[in-house]
C-alpha cells in the first residue's frame, strides 16, 4: 500500500472497529474478576501535591469545603460525614453519600486523602470510591507500597481495569482524580447501543484512556448493563475507612 494511504486506512479500520463495538454493545474483558495473577500497575512517582485546583467558571461545585449541602445519604436523608478544615471525611457506618443533582457525560475533579498513619492491608486500607452515576466506580484506595488485586488498586475501574500506572502518593497527602465520563447509550427498547467510557488521570498521570466498561462495577461480579436514566448522582463510598475528600467539581458535557 502506498505510504500516503496507510494512515487513512488505519483510521478507517479503527473507526469501523469502534462502530462495531458500539453496535454490538458488548465489551470483553480477558481477565477474571479480581484475578490475583493479573499484574499490578507499575509504580510511577507523581509530582508533589499542590493546593486545591480552583474550579473553572462553568463547573458545578459539588463540595466547597464548608458543608454537605447538595449531598444526601442513599435514602435521601442528610449526609452523615464529618466536615472540617475544608474537607469531608467518611464516618464509618453512616453510609455512602451522593449528590442531589444527577449527571451524565461529565468531567469530574475530586481530591482525596488516605488516612495517616495507614492501618489495614489490601482492600481495608484507605478504601473509598468515586461512583459515576452511582454505578461506575473509580477505586479510592491506599495503594502506596500496598498490594491488592490489580483491578481493585487505587484508580482502578473497580473489578474491570487496573490503572495504567500506580500514581499513588503516600497516605496523608492529597491526591487528585480527573475523570472524563461518557454514560452508556441505550436504544428505545433498552438495548445497549454504546457502553460507558472513562478517561482518568491520577495525580496528573493518565491511568485510563477511553476505557469501555463491561457494565456497572461490582465486587466479584460484572453485572450487565440495564437501562438507566441519562443522569444519576455522583456517589462517594463509605467502606469503613476515614478517607477525606475536598475540592470536588464537575462540568457537564451533555
Ligand atoms: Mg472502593
Amino acid at each position: 500500500m502506498k505510504k500516503s494511504l496507510v494512515f487513512p486506512a488505519i483510521v478507517g479500520i479503527l473507526f469501523f472497529a469502534a462502530a462495531a463495538l458500539c453496535l454490538t454493545g458488548t465489551v470483553e474483558n480477558e481477565w477474571q474478576i479480581h484475578d490475583m495473577n493479573r499484574p499490578m500497575a507499575p509504580v510511577v512517582t507523581p509530582g508533589p501535591p499542590g493546593p486545591p485546583v480552583p474550579p473553572p467558571s462553568d463547573a458545578v461545585v459539588l463540595f466547597n469545603g464548608k458543608n454537605l449541602d447538595g449531598w444526601t445519604d442513599a435514602k435521601g436523608q442528610p449526609a452523615g460525614w464529618k466536615v472540617e478544615d475544608g474537607y469531608m471525611e467518611v464516618v464509618k457506618g453512616t453510609g455512602s453519600i451522593q449528590t442531589v443533582k444527577g449527571f451524565g457525560d461529565c468531567q469530574l475533579h475530586v481530591e482525596w486523602m488516605a488516612p495517616f498513619p495507614a492501618t489495614g492491608e489490601g482492600q481495608d486500607r484507605g478504601n473509598s470510591g468515586v461512583f459515576l452515576m452511582g454505578l461506575y466506580e473509580v477505586q479510592v484506595l491506599d495503594s502506596y507500597n500496598s498490594r491488592t488485586y490489580a483491578d481493585g488498586q487505587a484508580a482502578a475501574i473497580y473489578g474491570q481495569y487496573p490503572p495504567l500506572v500506580n500514581a499513588c502518593r503516600p497516605p496523608g497527602e492529597w491526591q487528585t482524580y480527573d475523570i472524563v465520563f461518557h454514560r452508556p447509550r441505550f436504544g428505545q427498547n433498552g438495548e445497549l447501543l454504546c457502553p460507558a467510557r472513562m478517561t482518568v488521570f491520577h495525580n496528573g498521570l493518565l491511568v485510563h484512556e477511553c476505557a469501555q466498561l463491561t457494565g456497572p462495577t461490582a465486587h466479584r461480579a460484572r453485572p450487565p448493563y440495564t437501562m438507566t436514566p441519562d443522569r444519576l448522582p455522583v456517589a462517594l463510598q463509605d467502606h469503613g475507612n476515614p478517607v477525606r475528600f475536598r475540592d470536588i467539581w464537575i462540568r457537564s458535557l451533555e
